[in-house]
């Protein structure tokens, strides 16, 4: 067996089966994709639309392409016709925009509102006011062709995994209430995407059912 091949059997031995792997694939050759497809894995997350569309047409049409990096409004017509996933809405505009390129490319796409989790001021994301807002307000209700699935945060990137799990833990109560409140009643709100390479275990104990791995599989980035 591959190296690759073993790094991915060995995370795919310690997720429970509800939770799914996305391989976060960002600056990787698409030789490194198709080997990680070929050991069964097929979501595959990017950062940026330039390199997600690069690699789309020269990989497997089975892939579940993730855009899990901050998206700006003018570059979601480039994927709007494929993307499975957008982990990274932060804001109405943004949302209202995927609509547009969805009912133009004559589909319905899954979202989650990015949560801000962190201490660090760096990391983007919505607060739980701001999610509120987006969820009650009335340009939300027209949007027929998004559909919010849940939620993502990046906890903060630190040594100290008591600071890491009480973000994920807050993430998670955080979730059952915007589930409670404005999704009960429907079984579309039920992905938590938090967990990366160095906290995915503890995210997992914390409720995660999505992780976001790069390292872990094909090694450091450089
Ligand atoms: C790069 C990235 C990851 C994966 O990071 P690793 O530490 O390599 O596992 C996960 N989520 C997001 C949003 C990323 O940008």
């Amino acid at each position: 067996m591959t190296k690759l091949a073993d790094h991915i059997n060995i995370i795919l031995n310690e997720l429970p089966s509800n939770v799914v792997l996305v391989a976060v694939t960002k600056t990787r050759p698409v030789e490194d994709l198709q080997q990680a497809y070929d050991c069964g894995l097929r979501d595959f997350g990017e950062n940026r639309v330039q390199e997600m569309i690069d690699k789309q047409p020269q990989l497997p049409a089975d892939i579940r392409w993730h855009q899990i990096g901050h998206l700006q409004t003018n570059k979601v017509k480039y994927i709007a016709p494929f993307v499975h996933l957008i982990h990274s809405v932060d804001s109405l505009k943004l949302l209202t925009e995927i609509n547009k390129q969805a009912l133009r490319a004559v589909r319905i796409i899954d979202c989650l509102l990015q949560v801000f989790i962190a201490t660090e001021e760096s990391k983007f994301g919505l607060d739980e006011q701001e999610v509120r807002d987006i969820l009650s307000s009335d340009e939300f209700a027209g949007l027929k062709n998004i559909r919010i699935r849940g939620l993502m945060g990046m906890a903060t990137f630190t040594d100290n995994m008591e600071v890491v799990r009480s973000e994920f833990e807050t993430l998670k109560k955080f979730f059952g209430r915007i589930q409670n409140e404005f999704f009960s009643g429907s079984c579309d709100f039920n992905i938590l995407s938090m967990g990366m390479s160095g906290d995915y275990h503890i995210a997992i104990e914390e409720g995660s059912t999505m992780v976001r791995i790069g390292s872990a599989i094909f090694g450091e980035r450089h």
